[in-house]
């Protein structure tokens, strides 16, 4: 008898961390909802990687900022795939620039993607989560909302406000069964942090106390850990994957 798998959606998963939560979720034995924005090829290479270790996935169109378009895929994904038992809102974006020059444009952009987009996503999948009494929300923060970063206002303000927005939520369905929990990665190596000045990757490395750049599978193991049974009794909190990053100096 074929056993139905849970679904898991992750958004964002064209690439980089998203890519290999999806990954690491379909071996965790999840169907995975592959969400993308724009870059369709890279989605329809990540549910052919699933495929080709015989997991199960489809590819999903939606802009995270847009609130009905965020419903419209949860909507479809829960037709199609069946409801989703584990959400990873991990679609984000970097429009860096130091606050005196940050155009209200950057700094709404930022803010639409990264923290409305888990908003609107998580709203509409947590509404059937707490209808089943049971679920889990796993949001991808960053190590910057801990310790800020010069030229990043937009993106630690919004990655900050991921955490209070988490904290809050796993207030609210903690009486469901739900569980709501905070990647917070560091510094990996993904399209998004290939674009940093030479200058700035080597600082930012030689701030590492294990001495190496972060890797995609690295966060997928902890949102994988996150989205297991095993994970049952934690909410609420804040995971940094960083390689001792938000550690800080000690001079
Ligand atoms: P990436 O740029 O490689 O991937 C980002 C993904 O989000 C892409 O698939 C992109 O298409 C998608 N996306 C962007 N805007 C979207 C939208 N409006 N709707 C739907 N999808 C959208 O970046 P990454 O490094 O894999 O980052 C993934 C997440 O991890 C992001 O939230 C990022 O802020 C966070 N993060 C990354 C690092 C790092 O060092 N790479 C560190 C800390 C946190």
């Amino acid at each position: 008898m074929m056993v139905d798998r849970p679904c898991a959606l992750v958004t964002g998963a064209s690439r980089g961390i998203g890519r290999a939560c999806a990954l690491e979720l379909s071996r965790e034995g999840f169907k995975v909802a592959v969400n993308f924005n724009k870059d369709e090829a890279g989605a329809l290479e990540t549910v052919e990687l699933i495929l080709k270790e015989g997991g199960e996935a489809r590819m999903y169109r939606a802009d995270v900022s847009s609130h009905e378009e965020a419903k419209g895929l949860v909507t479809l994904t829960e037709e199609e795939l069946g409801p989703v038992d584990v959400l990873v809102a991990n679609a984000g974006i970097t429009r860096d620039a130091l606050l005196v020059r940050m155009t209200e444009e950057e700094w709404d952009g930022v803010v639409s993607t990264n923290l409305k987009g888990v908003y609107n996503v998580t709203k509409w999948a947590v509404k059937s989560m707490m209808r089943r009494r049971k679920g889990r929300v796993i949001a991808i923060s960053s190590v910057v909302a801990l310790t800020g970063n010069a030229g990043q206002a937009n993106y630690c303000a919004a990655k900050a406000g991921i955490i209070g927005f988490v904290r809050a939520l796993a207030r609210e369905v903690a009486r469901y069964g739900i569980t709501a929990n905070v990647v917070a990665p560091g510094f990996i190596s993904t399209d998004m942090t290939k674009k940093l000045p030479e200058q700035a990757r080597e600082r930012l490395s030689g701030a590492i106390p294990l001495g190496r750049i972060g890797t995609p599978e690295d966060v997928a193991y902890a949102v994988r850990f996150l989205a297991s049974d095993r994970a049952a009794y934690i909410t609420g909190q804040v995971l940094p994957v960083d390689g001792g990053m938000s550690l800080g100096a000690l001079t």
